[in-house]
C-alpha cells in the first residue's frame, strides 16, 4: 500500500513522522475523509472546502501541495489499486522541536494521505440486515465541533468505557439536545417528515449529511433541520446514520428503545440509500 507525505509517495510501512510533530504532541491537526467509487471521487469539492475550512479556522496555512489534491489523491488511488477505497487526509501545524503552545513562525504544516479499501455500505447488498445499536451518552465535546480535528478524545472514551462490544455507534446529547454521532450524523423520521439537528447545534457539518439533505428535499421528502430532543426518541418511526464511509445506516435500537419495524422497501432510509445508487451510478 502507498501513503503520501510531504510531497512523496512512499510505501504505507515507510512512513515515519517526528515525535516532535504537533499532531502528535498537541493533537493539533485536522483531517478529512474521502470515498472513491470505482476510482472516481464522491463529492471531492465539498470535502476540499471543508479541509480548507478546517485549516482556516484553526489557523494552519493552506499548505501548497494541497492546491493539486484532487491530482494528489488519483494518483494514490491508482497506486493502491482498489476500486472503491477511503481516502484518509491530515494536516498538522507541524514539526517543532521545542514543545510549546506557540508554534515556530518556520514551522511548515505536515501533509500525510493514506487509502484503506472501502467496504461497500452492507445495507445496499441486503436491506433486511438488523439496523445499528446505539449508546446514548452526554456531549463532552469542545464547542468547535465543525472543526474536523483530529483530536477525538471524547469520541473515544465511550467505546473504551466499560463492554460496548454490542454498540455500533455513540449517539452524543447535550441534556435534551441530540447532537450527532462519535463519527457519523444523525437523521429522524418522525411520520413522514425527515428531521437532522441543525447547523447551530455543535456538531460538524457531515458532507453526506449536506448530501441527503439535499437530494431527499429535490426528491419532494419533507426534509427538516430541527432540534430532536433525548424525549422523542420513542416517538421516532425511523433513526439513520450518515459519514462517507458508512454512506446511511438504519438504526435498530437506542439503549432500550427499540424503533418501530416495517417491510423494508417502506421506510425512508431505503428510499433515500437507492438515491444514493442511483447517483453513484451517474458519478461512474
Ligand atoms: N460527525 C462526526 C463526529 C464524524 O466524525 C463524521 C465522520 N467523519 C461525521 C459526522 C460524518 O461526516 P461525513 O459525512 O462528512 O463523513
Amino acid at each position: 500500500m502507498w501513503a503520501f507525505l510531504n510531497g512523496e509517495f512512499i510505501s504505507k510501512d515507510e512512513v515515519r513522522i517526528s515525535p516532535f510533530d504537533r499532531g502528535f504532541l498537541f493533537g493539533d491537526s485536522i483531517y478529512e475523509v474521502i470515498p472513491s467509487y470505482n476510482n472516481k471521487l464522491f463529492l471531492f469539492h465539498e470535502h476540499f472546502e471543508r479541509l480548507k475550512n478546517s485549516l482556516s479556522i484553526i489557523n494552519i496555512p493552506i499548505p501548497d501541495s494541497i492546491n493539486n489534491l484532487d491530482l494528489l489523491i488519483k494518483e494514490l488511488i491508482k497506486k493502491n489499486k482498489f476500486s472503491n477505497q477511503a481516502i484518509y487526509i491530515q494536516i498538522s501545524r507541524g514539526v517543532d522541536p521545542i514543545r510549546s503552545h506557540v508554534a515556530d513562525d518556520a514551522t511548515l504544516p505536515t501533509v500525510f494521505m493514506v487509502s484503506t479499501e472501502l467496504d461497500i455500505n452492507p445495507y445496499r447488498e441486503n436491506p433486511q440486515k438488523k439496523g445499528l445499536k446505539l449508546s446514548l451518552e452526554q456531549d463532552i465535546r469542545w464547542k468547535r465541533c465543525d472543526v474536523k480535528a483530529t483530536t477525538l478524545l471524547p469520541n473515544i472514551i465511550p467505546f473504551h468505557d466499560g463492554d460496548k462490544s454490542n454498540v455500533d455507534e455513540i449517539l452524543f446529547h447535550d441534556g435534551q439536545k441530540i447532537n450527532e454521532g462519535s463519527k457519523s450524523n444523525v437523521f429522524f423520521v418522525f411520520e413522514d417528515l425527515i428531521v437532522t439537528p441543525p447547523k447551530e447545534q455543535n456538531i460538524l457539518l457531515g458532507v453526506t449529511r449536506n448530501y441527503f439533505l439535499n437530494r431527499l428535499s429535490e426528491e419532494g421528502f419533507n426534509v427538516s433541520e430541527k432540534e430532536v430532543k433525548v424525549d422523542d426518541l420513542s416517538k421516532a418511526d425511523e433513526i439513520w446514520v450518515t459519514s462517507s464511509t458508512k454512506e446511511l445506516q438504519p438504526v435498530y435500537k437506542v439503549n432500550d428503545i427499540v424503533l418501530p419495524e416495517k417491510e423494508y422497501k417502506e421506510y425512508y432510509w431505503y428510499k433515500a440509500l437507492k438515491i444514493l445508487e442511483e447517483d453513484l451510478k451517474s458519478n461512474s
